[in-house]
């Protein structure tokens, strides 16, 4: 059986791309791990059921969306089949049997699922040319925004404004503004939330040359509501630090002033060199980093290769 399932600590772009992209390929929508709030939300508001948890590879194919890297997929992933890589991420994996991979630097993958069908291109990929329903482009629609960060994110392109207004017809949804900043606020409930589970929201791992680095994230309206969490986050991080890791990076992006405070754990001259900042404290705002994918990944890969 074929299942479709997007990365570790899994966002609203995964659970939607998933959900989608099974709808055209027959396939069982599947993730890695609990819906975050803003995800519950949304399957709510259109009310389409969650995907499928899987913990193993075992037996089956698979077609990764939002990922490629083994690091944030399946721990027994190769013992399954991956037959399939839809993703807007760099390209983090070799496989040893030709595979459908279909990339592009977009801010979402909803953003591809969306062109792919508009395109009349599921076929293409091995499914069928079915309709999209209003459910299903609304959640499309809402991966694209939360990705993008209603479009603020430097990771946007036209392509997804325009994918996003053609969904928003189908879905019936008629400001986009007004229901992104709904998704936005749903997003920011982390100030209710334990600082555990703050971290885990949106954690990747990555493998730089060798060394294992865990780059963390969570976006707010306001930094405010998780400054009061700011040093039982800090010590969740120095918790994680001793298991293998030479950096770990937990980003606080501020939607409103456009920037991240990033608290910094391990190797810390490679966080100072990699963004030329001197690190005085626990953390720093970066002005500008929204992403992590466009902003903080490259140069600190390009760091840890020339070393
Ligand atoms: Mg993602
Ligand atoms: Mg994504
Ligand atoms: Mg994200």
């Amino acid at each position: 059986m074929l299942y479709i399932v997007g990365h570790k600590n899994p966002d609203t772009d995964s659970i939607c791309s998933s959900i989608v992209l099974s709808h055209f390929l027959d396939a069982i929508p599947a993730r890695l791990g609990d819906l975050n709030p803003e995800s519950e939300f949304i399957l709510k508001r259109f009310g389409v059921m969650e995907p499928e948890l899987i913990t193993s590879a075992e037996g089956k194919e698979l077609i990764l969306v939002d990922h490629s890297e083994k690091s944030q997929s399946l721990e027994d992933i190769d013992k399954g089949r991956i037959i399939g890589i839809i993703d807007h991420h760099k390209v983090g994996i070799t496989t040893s049997e030709p595979i459908i991979y279909i990339a592009k630097p977009l801010g979402s993958t909803a953003t591809i699922v969306g062109e792919l069908y508009f395109k009349g291109m599921m076929e293409f990929i091995g499914g069928k040319n079915r309709e999209l329903k209003g459910d299903l482009a609304g959640l499309l629609l809402s991966a694209i925004i939360s990705d993008t960060v209603l479009f603020k994110s430097p990771t946007t392109t036209n392509t997804d404004k325009d994918i996003a207004e053609r969904l928003a017809k189908i879905a019936g949804i008629e400001d986009i503004n007004a229901y992104g900043m709904e998704i936005l606020k749903a997003k920011s409930t982390v100030g209710s939330m334990k600082p555990e589970e703050i971290v885990n929201l949106d954690y990747k791992e990555f493998n730089f040359n060798g060394k294992k680095i865990g780059i963390g994230q969570v976006e707010v309206i306001d930094i405010n509501e998780i400054e009061s969490k700011k040093e039982e986050i800090y010590s969740v991080l120095e918790e994680k630090i001793n298991k293998g890791y030479d950096l770990i990076l937990f980003l606080i992006t501020d939607i409103m002033k456009e920037g991240s405070e990033v608290l910094v754990l391990g190797n810390r001259e490679a966080f100072e060199r990699t963004f030329n900042v001197e690190l005085k404290d626990k953390s720093i705002f970066l002005e500008g980093v929204m992403s992590r994918k466009k902003q903080v990944v490259p140069p600190l890969e390009r760091y840890y290769k020339n070393k």
